[in-house]
């Protein structure tokens, strides 16, 4: 494995130790990903001492001035180097108390360190000494299961997931992100011990549905999180969506599957977290909008109206930012029909620049949404989507370049409209500059200064207001 050792603090490493008279070997994720040829920005090193004390003589040997972050508490210590994050620790054995995923840790042996870790995939370890430089140690068959694509515990999955459940989320996590298969028992036990998951923090949580999401396929995840029963612990507004129900000949589709397969869609096309967010709750509020009508059948009026009500307490519930990734999202949930609807319909101007002026600078994200929002299984149906959809897009284009509404300001401000009939701030104010506004987007006048102005004199008159 010595071709794998290219990242120069190894060879530091190895002779640090050659002189502590220590031993030191890189485990974890960094040895899977270099076997998998993935990019990995941390390196974790096992040493059989103080890691501190070696990651303290490493650093001072690459650079004098190098800081070292070190973290008694854990008995750790980091510094970056290059692009790397390098983590020193000495090898350990872990136990758990049943109330905290915080393991009580002393010191043990390499194989104690090798077996406290959480998949065989994760536990492959490259020697840093000397005598045996480059040399893998594979007590629990990781790299038989790297190639067999297999997540699989070192030890008895049950005690494993029970200690740690955090673990239950991370298998289901590497299944998405690596395109693994969850071994048989150790999947049991997934859903034995399901749960458990109520010591996990949501933080921790939303960050490995973050990593699902951003995996190449992320209905992967969603559907293993299902199957195991988690789905409904972290994320129950979105297990809601699951099923169908039939009356007569009436059935509607399964929300949550066609919710995959939207974001599924989307992957292709970005990595925005947002945006892919997006995708998977856009018909979040489908289930509180849902009604049968006997002549027509399921109906789901206004979903997107609930659903964009629900994304606050969604995001506050899942500790997720509540600031402008929020916004985003909510606004994309609101807006998701509109690009269809126009669709169906004659694509007029006016339509199309209301369009542009609430979606603003999202709307190139919202035209993705909405294309992969296109998942009916009749050809004939989603050719048509399509072909109109062109035509939307087109009709985005032309009228951005030729009235620029994405970013629209007012061509006359409040402030204006008030100097200009000597008005005190009040409802005349709002009333004209909304029509101002109206009549841009619908036409009846350019985006221009000049233009705006006349008609606010105009409007003014109207209601009896004359300039000063
Ligand atoms: P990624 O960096 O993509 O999140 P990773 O496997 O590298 O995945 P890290 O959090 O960087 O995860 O952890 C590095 C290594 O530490 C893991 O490969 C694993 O050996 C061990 N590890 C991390 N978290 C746990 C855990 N909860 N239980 C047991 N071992 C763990
Ligand atoms: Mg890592």
């Amino acid at each position: 494995m010595r071709e794998y050792l290219g990242h120069p603090v190894f060879k530091i490493v190895s002779e640090v130790i050659e002189e502590e008279g220590t031993q030191a070997f890189v485990i974890g994720g960094y040895v899977r990903d270099l076997l998998l040829r993935r990019p990995s920005k941390d390196i974790d090193i096992v040493v059989s001492g103080n890691g501190i004390g070696t990651a303290q003589k490493v650093a001072s040997r690459i650079r004098p001035s190098l800081q070292v972050s070190i973290f008694k508490n854990y008995g750790t210590a980091m510094f970056h180097y290059g692009t790397e994050e390098i983590e020193f620790v000495g090898a350990r054995r872990e136990s758990y108390q049943h109330n905290s995923r915080n393991p009580v840790v002393e010191n043990g042996s390499f194989e104690d360190d090798q077996r406290r870790r959480d998949f065989t995939i994760n536990a492959l370890a490259i020697s840093l000494n000397d005598a045996t430089y480059g040399q893998l140690t594979d007590p629990f068959h990781g790299l038989d299961d790297l190639n067999d694509k297999i997540i699989r515990t070192p030890t008895d999955p049950n005690a494993t997931f029970i200690d740690d459940p955090l673990r239950m989320l991370r298998a289901i996590r590497f299944a998405a992100q690596l395109g693994f298969r969850i071994e048989e028992n150790t999947f049991r036990a997934i859903a034995r011990n399901r749960e458990r998951m109520c010591i996990i923090s949501k933080e921790r949580i939303a960050d490995e549905l973050h990593k699902i999401i951003l995996s190449g396929k992320p209905s992967t995840g969603f559907l293993l999180l299902d199957k195991s029963g988690l789905l409904e612990l972290v994320f129950p507004e979105l297990s809601a969506l699951k099923g169908v129900e039939a009356r007569g000949k009436f059935a509607h589709k399964d929300n949550f599957l066609h919710s995959l397969k939207v974001l599924d869609n989307i992957c292709p096309f970005t990595d925005k977290l947002w945006l892919r967010w997006a995708a998977l709750v856009h018909d979040i509020g489908k289930p509180a909008s849902k009604r049968f009508q006997p002549d027509s059948g399921w109906t789901f009026h206004g979903h997107e109206f609930i659903g964009a009500k629900m994304i606050p307490e969604l995001f506050r519930s899942l500790k997720l930012p509540l600031n402008e990734p929020m916004k985003y999202v909510q606004k994309l949930v609101a807006l998701h029909l509109r690009p269809i609807v126009l669709a169906e319909d004659v694509v007029t101007d006016s339509a199309v620049r209301r369009l542009l002026f609430e979606a603003g600078n999202d709307v190139d994200d919202l035209m993705m949404l909405c294309d992969a929002d296109i998942t009916s299984n009749n050809a004939d149906k989603v050719y048509r989507y399509r072909q109109n959809f062109e035509l939307v897009r087109r009709k985005l284009q032309e009228i951005e370049e030729k009235d620029a509404i994405r970013n629209f300001q007012p061509p006359v401000s409040g402030i204006e409209i008030m100097e200009t009939f000597r008005l005190k701030p009040g409802r005349e104010i709002g009333l004209i500059k909304n029509a101002i506004k109206d009549a841009i987007l619908d036409g009846v006048i350019p985006n221009e200064y000049q233009a705006a102005r006349e008609f606010m004199i105009r409007k003014a008159a109207e209601l009896n207001l004359k300039p000063a």
